[in-house]
């Protein structure tokens, strides 16, 4: 009798299955005898905070309570496996050294992909509604603090969807895994201990500190020292709740934008127009110019509409997110304050205009046209700043990432090379400088 095929080939991976698992089982082991030797370094970090935790009052109970027994979030993204896993300890296995090659990492997003004009429209819609039920509470909010409601009603929306996003993790359980082995150890250590302190002072409890795998937490997406800093009590009822209650979040964002140098009198930005081939390497926030001034170079504001005269003489920058091949905006300090929240060029702009739709209107298309840019993988993006960097340019962080300075860089090389100039990557750009960097290497 003759098995039939299905039943054959199952019987035939039954049988190659073990071999072909042994290796994966050996890997398994590698891992888990790897982690094991971190969780027991980390734990030793851990208690090793206590003099500093101590010094800033956090009393032996709280530390314990709070740092006994806390784990290694390992799915958190971005994390710096150590090698070895301790001194004298087991080598970081293979499969997690490939985990944090850079090409693991997704491609960077082109800008237009962050302005889905469906979602900016929900966004809109939903803060409209809730600019209406909160009305007494945000105007008293701008008034105390000079920031527009529409620009934290925005952040609101943008951070957590109006406070519908859950928040996975536990605050504390991210923030300490951070500053083991995140990629900003030193920051996420002190996140730790102002965390304790936080549970220290009841603002919290631990179960309502949960978090994004930033460690940012509530309504608005507060780090600890955020809300050491700016946490505010609005609704007068002696706490500063940044994670249960709306109006004390919304309140504390508003006294960060302030006290970080929000001007109430100005605007965040402004879309323009460019004249044709207008030298995109101005842009940025170390080349701003007097309104005045760039209207002199040509730039005007869409739709034919005006700068107010009374703004002339305010300093702005260019932003070009996607460099000539998209929208183009005059942003001024308030930008740079909306980036402290979260350093993006797109989430500033996101955050102004989607504030600009709730308070004006505005609609979710820019004037300018978001064109066609090809995408690349991030490593191929950092080792092309790397070359850069070796040539003597500034190209800001060394990230993959096309930031205003790799941005304005890639205008000074194509300007070079008489190629068209667009300030954002392309392969005939980035594949010529890369080609000339391995021929000089060889
Ligand atoms: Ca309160």
């Amino acid at each position: 009798m003759s098995l039939p095929r299905r039943a054959l080939i199952l019987l035939v991976l039954m049988l190659a299955s073990p071999l072909l698992s042994l290796g994966a089982a050996r890997a398994q082991d590698e891992v888990a005898v790897y982690k094991a030797a971190v969780e027991a370094s980390f734990a030793k970090w851990l208690q090793a905070l206590w003099p500093d935790a101590e010094a800033m009052g956090i009393s032996r109970a709280v530390f314990d309570a709070n740092v006994k027994g806390l784990k290694l979030v390992w799915a958190l993204p971005h994390l710096v496996y150590p090698d070895p896993a301790a001194p004298g300890g087991p080598p970081l296995p293979k499969v997690l050294a490939d985990q944090m090659k850079p090409s693991r990492q997704p491609e960077f997003e082109p800008p237009a992909g962050y302005f889905n004009a469906g979602t900016l429209n929900a966004l809109a819609a939903s803060g409209r509604s809730r600019m209406a039920q909160l009305a007494p509470q945000l105007a008293a909010m701008q008034k105390e603090y000079s920031v527009p409601a529409s620009i934290v009603v925005a952040i609101w929306g943008r951070e957590t969807g109006f406070g519908k996003v859950d928040m996975p993790f536990d605050a504390l359980s991210a923030i300490a895994t951070q500053g083991f082995m995140g990629r900003r150890p030193d920051e996420f250590r002190n996140e730790l201990l102002v965390a304790l302190k936080i549970l220290q002072e009841q603002h919290a409890t631990r179960a309502m500190m949960k978090s994004s795998w930033a460690g940012a937490m509530g309504y608005t997406q507060f780090l600890p020292s955020d809300f050491d800093k700016y946490g505010v009590d609005f609704d007068g009822d002696g706490k500063r709740d940044i994670w249960g209650t709306v109006v004390d979040a919304l309140a504390s964002t508003a006294n960060s934008l302030h006290s970080q140098g929000w001007n109430g009198t100005e605007t965040w930005g402004y879309e323009v127009k460019l004249p044709d081939k207008f030298d995109c390497t101005l842009q940025g926030p170390d080349k701003a110019l007097p309104i005045a001034e760039w209207v002199k170079l040509g730039v005007a504001r869409v739709k034919d509409r005006p700068f107010p005269q009374e703004r002339l003489n305010d300093q702005a920058f260019l932003v070009l997110p996607a460099g000539l091949k998209g929208p183009a905006f005059l942003a001024t300090n308030n930008f740079s304050v909306l980036k402290l929240y979260n350093n993006s060029d797109v989430y500033a702009i996101f955050v102004g205009h989607v504030a600009d739709m709730i308070s004006q209107n505005a609609p979710a298309e820019f004037v300018g046209t978001w064109q066609p840019v090809e995408s690349f993988p991030r490593d191929r993006i950092q080792r092309f700043q790397e070359v850069l960097v070796a040539q003597g340019y500034d190209v800001g962080k060394v990230d993959g990432l096309a930031g205003f300075k790799t941005r304005r860089t890639i205008g000074v090389e194509e300007k070079k090379r008489g190629l068209p100039l667009s300030c954002y990557p392309s392969s005939a750009l980035v594949n010529a400088v890369l080609k000339e960097a391995s021929a000089a290497a060889n």
